[in-house]
């Protein structure tokens, strides 16, 4: 039988690859990382932009990655045939709800609507006690700059508070932030789950 992965994370990210090379190239870095280390990945199944990019550097570093994806999606075909496990569902709630089951903790990487939807509904959860899984921004190259700005404008504003602000990660460094996650998680420092 299969050794069951070490942790799982659930990764949002942009269906398309975003301005620069760069993006893509983190996103590969991420996936590989999860495999590299035992991990699990889950994600929104899609084959197109930062979301392929994650999935395939994931699958060819081993790791076992589960798509989540609604049926309408595949119809249209933009589904990645080649999960570990693709899993269908019918409505994007059950797919939101399944995606946060199987994972420990959540990162979003620079994406668009689709991804700041996903990251908002992990944090909303988090502060309203639904889960208690770590949940991560990834700031590269400044891209949530702007969001982070707006977010510190609502605390002032006294519509939000620095509680639900330490709720979330916000980092600009891909691996110091993966790192947190784990350990948020309650698992090992990376470096003890398998060298690279
Ligand atoms: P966006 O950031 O708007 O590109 O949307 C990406 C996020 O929404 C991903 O994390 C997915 O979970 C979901 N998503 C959007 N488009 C697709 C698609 N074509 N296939 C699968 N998931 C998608």
């Amino acid at each position: 039988m299969a050794t069951p992965p070490a942790f799982s994370i659930c990764v949002y990210c942009g269906s398309r690859p975003g301005s620069t090379p760069a993006f893509a190239q983190t996103a590969a870095l991420v996936g590989r990382w999860i495999g590299e280390h035992g991990g699990q990945l889950v994600y929104g199944g899609g084959r197109g932009g930062l979301m392929g990019v994650v999935a395939d550097a994931a699958l060819d570093a081993g790791a076992r990655v589960v798509g989540v994806i609604p049926r309408a999606l595949v119809e249209r075909e933009h589904a990645h045939r080649g999960c570990t496990e693709l899993l269908i569902v019918d409505t994007m709630h059950e797919r939101k709800r399944l995606m946060a089951e199987h994972a420990d903790a959540f990162l979003a990487l620079p994406g668009g609507i689709g991804t700041f939807e996903e990251f908002f509904e992990a944090w909303t959860w988090r502060q309203l006690g639904y889960h208690d899984k770590p949940v991560g921004l990834l700031n590269q190259d400044g891209y949530y700059d702007a969001l982070l700005d707006f977010l510190r404008h609502g605390v002032g504003a006294g519509f939000m508070d620095e509680g639900q602000m330490g709720m979330i990660a916000a980092n600009a460094q891909w691996q110091p932030l993966l790192e947190h996650l784990v350990v948020s998680a309650g698992f090992p420092a990376p470096h003890r789950l398998g060298a690279i």
